[in-house]
């Protein structure tokens, strides 16, 4: 661990920020094992105040709750909270700045724009104030605390350029050089000694990424998981390792367990990937000893709903409703954000923290039957990934009739890989519609640089 005075170097001392974080630090690795009855008792207290300031301050809460039956000041019980409704992303985007407090507690800090990635078309905008991003911060080094076994190792980076990056360490990414740090940055830095950090373009093709990785050989690699894949292709097709690597983290999209297998039959390591988004923060985290992921109830309420809106049985499949709990700056109370979650029972790991056993993707892809009937978009990848030839793929639905799978494939892809094809997509969506296959170099990503396995160009009903 670093310290933050001059020329001291043990035992070691943090102030400001680093050491709030790490007081705070001390209090989760005690409320991570609390029993579900006790983390919703306080879960309770801290969703009180939020609603109770969302009631006094913002009039679209004010008439929204008045209408649920609640009024300020009076104690918020669980049957309450569940007449809240559900707030979609369409009631966000369209109630707009009415959702913003128009002032914040002063140790809030100050607070300023967030727009999620958009990778379901038009982005969310809420306010996040500094006070919230002091807590998503307490989770990042959660799972630092949580999965990271040296900080000192060095790390490479392949991620579509920062916002904060200047226009030259954007250049010097997008080349195969890319570019490198003495530290990893961000919070980890300031905390402990940590290794370089290299850094390369994710749009960049898989063999400079592999070269890229062999050049400073990392302890860790942090990317997408769609670059994972082609990465892991690359390698299992040309016998490539990677010597000294401990593990790859991932971020945004989701990671199936056909990848979770390539990797470590590929590189014989394991991932770490969590559940996150820009309007919420983390959601989750993987837990330390499998690859389900724990709630993080000390930041955010998670809700997964039935088609009735009730809470959904463990390995039932539900959305997923999440209500930060401390953000004053925009309350979003129970926002289904548009993914689907499947629940899990208890952890074997002993943590009191909901599980979740997978998360199931945007619920907005679904798919339209001819006949107008509704039917999740989800098909078996795994069948797909499996197929050697293949590098990428994403399935869209181009009309009530039409279903194209897009590729990128290598000389090899065959015919009878072409009936494979055909045969998972007619297991999935049955014999309505006309299956085309086509191929292109390499499938186009959103702009947050993501790979949307399914993708409906049909006009999606608001959640
Ligand atoms: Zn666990």
């Amino acid at each position: 661990m670093r310290s933050s005075i001059e020329q001291h170097v043990w035992p070691p001392i943090l102030t400001g920020r680093p050491a709030t974080l790490m007081a705070l630090q001390h209090h989760l690795s005690k409320s991570q094992w609390w029993s579900a009855e006790r983390m919703r008792a306080n879960q309770l207290r801290q969703l009180d105040r939020l609603i109770d300031f969302a009631m006094r301050t913002i009039p679209f809460y004010a008439e929204r709750l008045r209408a649920a039956g609640l009024e300020p000041g009076m104690p918020l019980t669980w049957d309450a909270w569940a007449r809240i409704p559900v707030l979609s992303r369409h009631d966000v985007q369209s109630a707009g700045d009415h959702l913003n407090a128009a002032t914040i507690p002063r140790s809030h800090g100050r607070s300023g724009e967030k727009a999620s990635g958009g990778s379901t078309g038009i982005p969310v905008r809420i306010h996040k104030s500094e006070f919230t991003n002091l807590m998503f911060e307490a989770i990042q080094l959660r799972e630092e605390l949580w999965h990271r076994e040296d900080t000192t190792g060095t790390m490479v980076m392949i991620t579509p350029p920062f916002s904060a990056m200047s226009t030259a360490m954007r250049q010097a990414a997008s080349t195969r050089k890319g570019m490198s740090m003495p530290h990893w940055g961000g919070i980890q830095s300031l905390i402990w000694t940590t290794g370089p950090l290299h850094m390369i373009d994710l749009i960049l093709p898989a063999d400079a990424h592999v070269d890229f990785i062999l050049r400073h050989a990392p302890r860790y690699i942090y990317t997408l998981p769609s670059t994972l894949r082609l990465i892991l292709w690359h390698c299992r097709d040309r016998g490539i390792s990677f010597p000294g690597l401990r593990a790859v983290w991932t971020r945004s999209e989701t990671v199936d367990d056909a990848l979770r297998e390539l990797c470590h039959a590929t590189l014989g390591v394991r991932i770490v990937s969590n559940y996150s988004a820009a309007e919420t923060g983390y959601i989750a985290l993987q837990c330390p000893t499998s690859a389900a992921l724990h709630v993080q109830s000390e930041t955010c309420l998670v809700e997964i709903l039935d088609a009735d809106a009730n809470p959904a049985a463990p390995g039932a499949c539900g959305r997923v409703v999440v209500t930060p709990l401390h953000n004053f700056a925009t309350p979003l109370l129970r926002y289904a954000l548009g993914d689907e979650a499947e629940c899990a029972e208890a952890c074997p790991c002993g943590r009191g923290l909901p599980l979740l056993a997978r998360i199931a993707g945007r619920t907005i892809d679904t798919l339209v039957h001819p006949d107008g009937r509704r039917q999740r978009f989800f098909f078996d990848q795994t069948a797909v990934a499996n197929i050697r030839a293949i590098k990428e793929f994403q399935v869209v639905q181009k009309s009530l009739h039409r279903i194209e799978v897009l590729l990128a494939v290598g000389p090899s892809f065959s015919s009878a890989d072409s009936a494979k094809i055909h045969a998972v997509m007619r297991a999935a969506f049955g014999s309505n519609f006309e299956i085309e296959l086509s191929s292109c170099d390499r499938i186009p990503r959103t702009e947050a640089g993501k790979l949307r396995p399914v993708r409906s160009e049909l006009p999606q009903l608001a959640h």
